[in-house]
C-alpha cells in the first residue's frame, strides 16, 4: 500500500491554546512530603489513577518520584504505560486487579503488580504464572475485595503479597466506621502472610498513626484537595486554570447572553467571551454566582456556561482585551462548597484541552 501523503496541516506547528493548566509541581512535591511526614514512620505511596486525578501524569509522576515517592497507584491496565515510562514498573500496582488471562499475561509482560480483589482473580493470576501481587480486603465499602472471611482461602494464601490493602469508605468523616475497618482489617491481616499493610488515603491519613500501618496512599491531598479539617493550611494548591478572552463586545439595555437567555442587560455593559465551557470541566452548575479573575480585578460569569464559552462581564476593566489570560478560581474546598461538585469531581473532570503549563 503507498504511504499516506502528509498534508501540510499534519505538520503545522500548534499555535499556542488558549486553554492552560498551570501545574505547580513544586506544590505538589511539597504536599507529598508534608502527607509523608504526616505518614511516618508509614512509607507514602501515591494515587495517580485518571492521569494523575487530571493533573497530567507526565508532569505528576516525576515530580512524585523526585519528592521520594516509590509506589504508585492506577486502576486500569491502560495507564501503565504512562506511569513506567518515569519509575520501574515494580512501583506501580493495579486497583482493579487481573480480570481476565489476557490482563494477567500484560501485567507479566510490564511488570505492573496487580491487586487481587476476589478468589477468581487469585486463580487467574496463579495460572498465569504470576508471582509478586497485593490483595485488597473489603472491609466494608462493598466496592472491591476479597471479603474478610476469605482472607484464609487457600486461592489468597498461595499468593506472594507485597501489600495487603483496604480502603475506607468514610475517613473524611468523623464515623464509627473507621475504627470498625481498622479493626476487620487487622483481624483479617492476621490469616494472610504479608510484606507490608496499607489502609489510608489522603483523609485516612488525618485519623491518626493507628491508620498509618506500613503505608499510606495519598492521592486528593497530592494534588491540593483538603479533604479533612486537619489539612488545611498544611496542603497547597496545585492547579491553576486560566481561559484566554476570545472575543470583546458591548451590548445594550435589554440584551440577553448565552443559551436560553438566562441573563438580560439591565443597562448598557461590555462583556468579554472566555475559552472555556463544560467540555473543559467548568459545568453549568460552576457558572453560577462564579467571577473570573485578573490582578485585581473579578468578572462575573453571565448567563449560562455553553460547551466551549462563557462571557463575563468586564465593564470595569477597559483595558481587557482578546488574548488576555483570565484565572479561573480553582480552591479546591472552597470551589466544592460553593458549586456542590466534590473536590474529586472538579479535578477529574478538567478534560483533555487544557495545555499544561509549570
Ligand atoms: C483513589 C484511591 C486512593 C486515594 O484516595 P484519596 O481519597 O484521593 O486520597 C487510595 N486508595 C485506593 C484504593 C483508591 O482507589
Amino acid at each position: 500500500m503507498a504511504p499516506r501523503a502528509i498534508s501540510p496541516m499534519n505538520t503545522a506547528e500548534l499555535p499556542p491554546a488558549t486553554l492552560r493548566l498551570r501545574i505547580d509541581t513544586a506544590a505538589l512535591a511539597k504536599n507529598w512530603r508534608v502527607l509523608d511526614r504526616l505518614s511516618a514512620p508509614a512509607t507514602t505511596g501515591a494515587a495517580v489513577k485518571a492521569n494523575a486525578y487530571g493533573v497530567g501524569v507526565d508532569r505528576a509522576v516525576p515530580a512524585l518520584c523526585d519528592a521520594g515517592c516509590r509506589q504508585f497507584y492506577v486502576a486500569h491496565w491502560s495507564e501503565v504505560a504512562p506511569v513506567i515510562a518515569h519509575v520501574p514498573a515494580g512501583q506501580v500496582a493495579v486497583l482493579h486487579g487481573v480480570g481476565s488471562g489476557e490482563e494477567a499475561a500484560y501485567a507479566m509482560a510490564t511488570g505492573a503488580i496487580p491487586v487481587i480483589n476476589s478468589l477468581e482473580q487469585a486463580a487467574i493470576w496463579k495460572a498465569a504464572g504470576g508471582g509478586k501481587c497485593h490483595v485488597m480486603i473489603d472491609s466494608g465499602i462493598n466496592r472491591l475485595g476479597i471479603a474478610p472471611e476469605e482472607a484464609g482461602d487457600p486461592a489468597i494464601t498461595a499468593l506472594d503479597i507485597d501489600i495487603l490493602i483496604s480502603h475506607l469508605a468514610s475517613a473524611d468523616e468523623d464515623s464509627a466506621l473507621n475504627q470498625q475497618q481498622l479493626d476487620l482489617f487487622r483481624e483479617a491481616s492476621t490469616y494472610i502472610a504479608h510484606a507490608r499493610m496499607s489502609l489510608s488515603n489522603s483523609a485516612g491519613i488525618c485519623l491518626g498513626s493507628e491508620y498509618h500501618l506500613d503505608h499510606t496512599r495519598p492521592g486528593l491531598a497530592l494534588y491540593g484537595g483538603i479533604p479533612r479539617r486537619e489539612l488545611a493550611g498544611e496542603i497547597a494548591q496545585v492547579v491553576f486554570p486560566e481561559a484566554g478572552v476570545i472575543q470583546r463586545r458591548r451590548i445594550t439595555a435589554g440584551d440577553s447572553v448565552g443559551y436560553n437567555a438566562t441573563f438580560t442587560a439591565r443597562e448598557n455593559l461590555e462583556v468579554a467571551t472566555v475559552s472555556i465551557g463544560y467540555a473543559d470541566g467548568f459545568l453549568r452548575l460552576r457558572g453560577r454566582n462564579c467571577a473570573l479573575h485578573k490582578g485585581d480585578s473579578r468578572f462575573p460569569i453571565l448567563g449560562r456556561v455553553s460547551m466551549d464559552m462563557v462571557v463575563i462581564d468586564c465593564s470595569a476593566d477597559p483595558s481587557l482585551r482578546a488574548g488576555d489570560f483570565l484565572h479561573i478560581p480553582f480552591d479546591l474546598p472552597i470551589i466544592a462548597e460553593s458549586c456542590g461538585l466534590s473536590q474529586y469531581e472538579l479535578l477529574t473532570t478538567l478534560g483533555n484541552r487544557f495545555q499544561i503549563v509549570t
